[in-house]
């Protein structure tokens, strides 16, 4: 068993001192100090004890993309995303040929469990099934009508996808898709009116992509994709809270529409951790500098946002309490996708643990009950 002590836990409930959490694989207990039996005690001399973070909506990191078909390079990505505090982490792969969208589907089933670092739950594939006029950075020519055979065949691997309901037989794809599979279903590059948007709700969608972004905006009479999913209890919403794709003035707002509906993501690209330069995403050119990405024709691509640093800047903007902020990056991404065995600190769960600073530099980082930082 392992024991830490002297830290101020983040729980569900809120936050807890003079507590020490035990575990091994799972978390097995919240305790006394005087409650201590054999093995390791470690002391948090006082920073915070966080359940591990979970991005679901990630291209890449440092040098390395999930849609390069790279087994070493997909696994680079899940140790050096111990850093950030990441322990578990959906491989995002962009809009490209069913052969390039297989073979990175390939890679992630035959590394997931053997993972160097963080956890990898599954793949999201965010194309190819999207709308021409919101396509943002995904390269169009490889954009298809929604594929539920597609999305059935590899469902065992596929967590998550994004589809936009306004295309050609998009509904009737996605109540395909939901009557066969658990495969989450969200709403994002996409033109769709509010109307549209709401249809697909009722097809099975649960989730938008990068709210704000690459959608329809929010009207006060069409409520397009922002709006319809702003407003739609039965939908998760992805934010990029790096200050940069969204307003931080918003962030208190969508909190307070949303609470644990919100999920915090990064959308990461391969220039993240890197210094200023040139990469690619989706085969296409991307030039960093500072925070922004950008394709040669100026529009947005991906970011370089790292999850932890999306928590510290959610809750500078918002005043939310660390056990609260935290919510956004663990236990809510977690419940978007059904992956209820992990994401927050309590009795039966996983032991995906951090010891963060009050900065939310990662100090210590287990996965799984075993040490990765
Ligand atoms: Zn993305």
């Amino acid at each position: 068993m392992t024991y830490i002590k002297n830290g101020v836990l983040l729980l569900p409930e809120g936050e807890a001192i003079n507590t020490v959490l035990a575990f091994d694989t799972h978390i097995r207990g919240l305790i006394q100090e005087s409650q201590i039996g054999d093995g390791e005690v470690i002391d948090a001399k006082g920073k915070l004890v966080s359940p591990g973070l979970t991005d679901l909506h990630i291209h890449g990191f440092m040098g390395d993309d999930a849609s390069d078909g790279d087994a070493e390079g997909l696994d680079r990505i899940s140790k050096n995303l111990i850093k950030n505090g990441v322990t578990s982490f959906l491989p995002t792969t962009m809009t490209l040929s069913y052969a390039e969208l297989e073979r990175a589907f390939d890679v992630a089933r035959g590394l997931r469990g053997n993972e160097s670092g963080s956890s990898i739950l599954g793949i999201n594939a965010e194309g190819p099934f999207i709308a021409e006029g919101r396509k943002g950075a995904q390269d169009g020519k490889y954009i298809k009508p929604v594929d539920a055979d597609f999305l059935i065949r590899h469902s065992d691997i596929i967590r998550l996808t994004t589809v936009a309901p306004e295309t050609e037989g998009a509904i009737e794809a996605i109540k395909k898709v939901k009557e066969k599979t658990n495969v989450v279903v969200s709403v994002g590059h996409s033109d769709a009116s509010g109307e549209q948007t709401k249809a697909g709700f009722d097809a099975g969608i649960t989730h938008a992509t990068h709210l704000f972004n690459a959608m329809s905006p929010l009207g006060h009479r069409n409520l397009g994709v922002a709006g319809a999913a702003l407003t739609d209890d039965r939908v998760s919403c992805e934010l990029i809270a790096d200050t940069f794709h969204v307003n931080p003035d918003l962030y208190k707002m969508l909190y307070t529409l949303k609470g644990d509906k919100l999920v915090l993501i990064t959308d990461c690209m391969r220039a993240g951790g890197m210094p200023d330069g040139e990469y690619t995403l989706g085969g296409q050119r991307v030039t960093l500098r500072g925070i922004e990405c950008r394709l040669d024709d100026g529009v947005i691509a991906g970011s370089v946002l790292t999850l932890n640093k999306a928590v510290y800047n959610f809750k500078k903007h918002t005043g939310l309490s660390y056990a609260e902020a935290i919510r956004l990056a663990s236990a809510n991404p977690c419940a978007a996708i059904g992956q209820t065995d992990r994401g927050s600190i309590e009795v039966g769960k996983v032991a995906d643990v951090v010891i963060f600073d009050y900065d939310f530099n990662a100090e210590k980082v287990f996965v799984g009950g075993k040490e990765k930082l």
